[in-house]
């Protein structure tokens, strides 16, 4: 399994605020980073890097984040939604983007944050009218995504914007991994709260996949490469406390794991 990364020097960047001026890429080798032009080229970019020397940023660097919401019959019927006939597409904000180790922070203005384990896509080439059958040749790799969710927000508003939109409400798994790597159909997302599994489900329960997901978007977006798409979380969700940690993983290709922390 080849682990690519997204990394800066800087210990105290946001990702979100140093891709202008310092995130490079790089493959994880034996406690080092080997850095590359970008995941799409191997081609060399410097000099081996002790991993401790580098802080590693969220394995994606979208334009935008594309989530699917309620994929999974067993999650919509649990928060008493009915099971969708066609993909239901929202936006998170690449502001809301962390890496694993980062802190999530739990907003003052909501009184139920939740963890919503998910697989996430990277695409790879810029994408639009794609046919389901074709998505594996626009998906690059796959991630770990934790759709942070503030609940109390997202009923009350009507619209998802906020209660999905949070600074911090999209951690982004350590690494990714290319799709031929990987099979797909054995793969399962799991969250774990504080060390207790609280998701676990394999991702051929999905009601739509890649391809449906793809082909949907993609009539109405243009995809570019380094997009993110969360691919909806399956039964379980709950909410998380301040003091919390959250890991989801999917076993094969990696894992994001964070701590809730007070607003300041
Ligand atoms: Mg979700």
């Amino acid at each position: 399994m080849t682990h690519y990364v997204r990394f800066t020097l800087d210990h105290a960047a946001r990702p979100t605020l140093t891709d202008a001026g310092g995130a490079r890429y790089g493959i994880l080798e034996d406690g080092h980073v080997r850095p590359i032009r970008s995941f799409f080229s191997s081609e060399p970019d410097g000099a081996l890097l002790p991993v401790e020397t580098v802080k590693l940023l969220p394995a994606a660097n979208p334009s935008k984040i594309v989530c699917v919401g309620r994929n999974y019959a067993e999650h919509a019927k649990e928060l008493g939604n009915e099971v969708p006939t066609e993909p239901l597409i929202f936006l998170k904000p690449p502001s809301s983007l962390v890496a694993d180790g980062d802190d999530v922070v739990y907003p003052a203005l909501s009184q139920n944050l939740h963890y919503e384990g998910e697989l996430g896509l990277i695409i790879g080439k810029r994408a639009r009218n794609v046919r389901a059958e074709d998505w594996r040749e626009y998906v690059w790799g796959y991630t770990c995504v934790n759709d942070v969710t503030a609940r109390d927000l997202q009923k009350k508003d009507g619209q998802w914007t906020r209660g999905k939109g949070f600074d911090t409400f999209c951690p982004t798994g350590r690494w990714a991994v290319p799709i031929g790597e990987v099979d797909f159909d054995g793969l399962r997302v799991q969250t774990w709260l504080d060390g207790k599994c609280v998701q676990d489900a394999p991702v051929s329960d999905m009601i739509f996949p890649p391809g449906a997901i793809l082909a949907y978007i993609t009539r109405f977006f243009t995809l570019e490469p380094g997009d993110l798409i969360a691919t909806g979380t399956p039964p379980g969700v709950g909410p998380m406390q301040i003091g919390s940690i959250v890991r989801v993983a999917v076993p094969g290709v990696g894992q994001v794991e964070n701590s809730i922390v007070a607003e300041s």
